[in-house]
């Protein structure tokens, strides 16, 4: 059996990652699964410890990191979030194909460390700065100061965008969904 194909898809907050994923991650045809990722940020209403992250102390991440558990982590606007390596690993051999939906400084450091067979990636790209402001307040979760430290940022992670197999940007979610879903068909094994 073919191992699967890791599926790292990022960009700034706000741009709609996990929105576009949502919409081909059941679609059989790609024999996809969703990599949990762990974060020290406190669950949003709505988001269930297991489902969306694994919610977890300060302690227990550091613990993870130290003891290698981890394929890449990154602190992001003053929260710790990772990607817990023996998840992916286990669907990787069953076949699956794992997405990774990270942040930038994540989604480098795991380009650095896995093998360029092993990975395909894919970096979705707001219409403009202005807009991915107007999403992040319209979305109603964070502070208005947290709001600005995530702008700030995605200014910065945006100059990152020619590191990527694939730069998709999202006018529209269906329409990005379905070039993302196309660009998928078309990588996996
Ligand atoms: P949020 O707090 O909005 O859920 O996530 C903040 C940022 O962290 C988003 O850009 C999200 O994609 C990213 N993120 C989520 N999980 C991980 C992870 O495991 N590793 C890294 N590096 N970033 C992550």
């Amino acid at each position: 059996m073919n191992k699967g194909l890791i599926i790292i898809i990022s960009g700034p907050s706000g741009v709609g990652k996990k929105t576009i994923i949502d919409q081909f991650i059941n679609d059989p045809m790609l024999n996809l699964c969703y990599s949990i990722s762990m974060t020290t940020r406190s669950p949003r209403i709505g988001e269930t410890h297991g489902v969306d992250y694994y919610f977890v102390s300060e302690q227990e991440f550091y613990n993870s990191v130290k003891e290698n558990k981890l394929l890449e982590w990154a602190e992001f606007a003053g929260n710790k979030y990772g990607t817990p390596i023996d998840a992916v690993y286990e669907k990787i051999n069953q076949g699956k194909n794992v997405i990774l939906e990270i942040e930038v400084v994540g989604a480098m450091n795991v380009m650095t460390r896995l093998e360029k067979n092993e990975y395909k990636s894919i970096f979705i790209a707001p219409p403009s700065i202005e807009e991915l402001e107007a999403r992040l307040k319209k979305r109603n979760t964070e502070s208005d100061e947290k709001i600005k430290q995530r702008i700030k940022k995605a200014t910065e992670e945006l100059k990152t965008i020619n590191n990527y197999d694939f730069v998709v940007l999202n006018d529209i979610s269906s329409r990005a969904a379905n070039e993302i879903r196309n660009i998928i068909k078309a990588q996996i094994r």
